[in-house]
């Protein structure tokens, strides 16, 4: 039952996608994409102080991926920057399967919970998570932004 109406959601998000509105002149940007499903993703980030006074999520590729990246677009504005972490803390345990974090609101993310089932969909779920976590580590005003990836790092190093 509780499965059905998590499956709605997704679906939801995936259709009608909140936050999606490109920002005029963002503060921070990056873009990310996930090799392993072929979803990519774009964050752009207006700042009101220390919070997300604006925030645009634009996904392309899987329904979780879109979805998480609407979710994401939908719960993150109005945060600060560690609300913001903490959230994403939250997200990652959901999705590995560390159930719920006590004292943090995921809101339509709990729907999220079902991916933990599916290994490989938690790339696709966390891809937004990481493309904001690069706009707010790239430094400031840089001009194409940042790119990140869910892509693991080459085991032994090297510059690829
Ligand atoms: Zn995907």
């Amino acid at each position: 039952m509780l499965d059905s109406l998590y499956r709605e959601l997704i679906l939801d998000h995936y259709r009608r996608p909140r936050g999606s509105e490109p920002i005029p002149s963002p503060d921070r940007r990056a873009d990310g994409q996930n090799p392993l499903c072929g979803d990519e993703c774009s964050v752009e980030v207006r700042l009101d102080g220390d919070r997300i006074g604006r925030i645009s999520v634009r996904a392309r590729g899987c329904s979780i991926s879109v979805a998480s990246a609407s979710m994401l677009a939908q719960e993150a504005e109005g945060r600060t920057r560690a609300e913001a972490e903490r959230l994403e803390a939250a997200v990652r345990d959901l999705l590995q399967g560390r159930g719920r974090a006590p004292g943090v609101d995921l809101g339509d993310l709990e729907a999220l919970e079902g991916v933990a089932q599916f290994p490989v969909r938690v790339k696709c779920a966390l891809l937004p998570w990481a493309t904001l976590r690069e706009a707010f580590e790239a430094p400031a005003g840089a001009r194409r932004g940042a790119a990140a990836t869910t892509e693991e790092p080459a085991k032994g190093g090297g510059v690829r």
